[in-house]
């Protein structure tokens, strides 16, 4: 088992090479996807370097269930984004928007910076077996490379205002990229920033490890236009949910 620095080395030299990304696939990443042989089941097979997708003990989403959860004096999340030009990106996998140094949260255990966001169709976290029509997972890294996501769930409703300068413009095609007005990411969250809390893993390959995951409980509302707009270019892009192997999942 590698030691933790080497493993948020790791993480954070495929993160980097994740942001370089400019299209579907690169010659020396294998291709991966959400269904098919390249589907999620056969992740952990497609390369050495995803062999975590198939070995990892801590992996995510998972189905967080209230019964199975940790009461905790959870400290409330020290949201300091601030306005940015983020670049959305259409990836291949999902739509990301990569941001430049604009804030970032604090959590018990630090600082991280937001790195980028980006969404999937239908949630990937599920609670109480629930499953929402979407998700976005904001991803922050501290100063030595470790990942803390706050994911927020979107069920179906009303327009969500904060996302329509997004949704106008979705990049068609992989590799397309646009760059956004001057937008702060903090308008996406519930107002209540209640969460779970648990150490999980990325939900792409390389499904890498010690990922601090924040769910906020509160879901945020999207509108069927809004959905429909994303699903158009990704219909399913949700991991499957993954074992909990006995974590302790904490709720504030
Ligand atoms: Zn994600």
């Amino acid at each position: 088992m590698a030691r933790p620095s080497r493993v948020r080395r790791s993480i954070a030299c495929c993160l980097l090479a994740a942001a370089a990304l400019t299209g579907a696939a690169r010659a020396d990443q294998p291709q991966w996807g959400y269904q098919g042989r390249h589907g999620a089941q056969a992740w952990g097979d497609l390369a050495p370097g995803f062999a975590t997708c198939k070995t990892g003990r801590h992996q995510a989403p998972i189905d967080i269930r209230d019964a199975d959860t940790t009461k905790a004096a959870l400290p409330e999340i020290r949201f300091g984004y601030m306005p940015a030009r983020g670049r959305m990106v259409n990836n291949g996998h999902t739509i990301q928007v990569n941001m430049p140094p604009a804030g970032g949260i604090g959590l018990a255990d630090g600082e991280y910076q937001l790195t980028q966001y980006h969404f999937h169709a239908p949630s990937e976290e599920r609670i109480n077996g629930r499953r929402y029509a979407m998700g976005v997972h904001l991803v922050h890294r501290d100063a030595q490379g470790k990942l803390a996501v706050v994911a927020v769930l979107m069920r179906l409703g009303k327009e969500n205002q904060a996302l329509k300068p997004l949704f106008a413009r979705l990049p068609a095609r992989p590799g397309d990229k646009v760059t956004l007005p001057l937008l702060n990411p903090i308008a996406m969250l519930p107002p209540d920033r209640g969460y779970y809390r648990f150490t999980g893993s990325l939900t792409t390959p390389p499904c890498s490890e010690e990922v601090s995951w924040q769910v906020l409980k509160q879901p945020v509302e999207i509108s069927a236009a809004q959905l429909h707009a994303f699903r158009r270019l990704y219909p399913m892009n949700a991991r499957p949910i993954q074992p909990r192997n006995g974590r302790t999942i904490e709720s504030d």
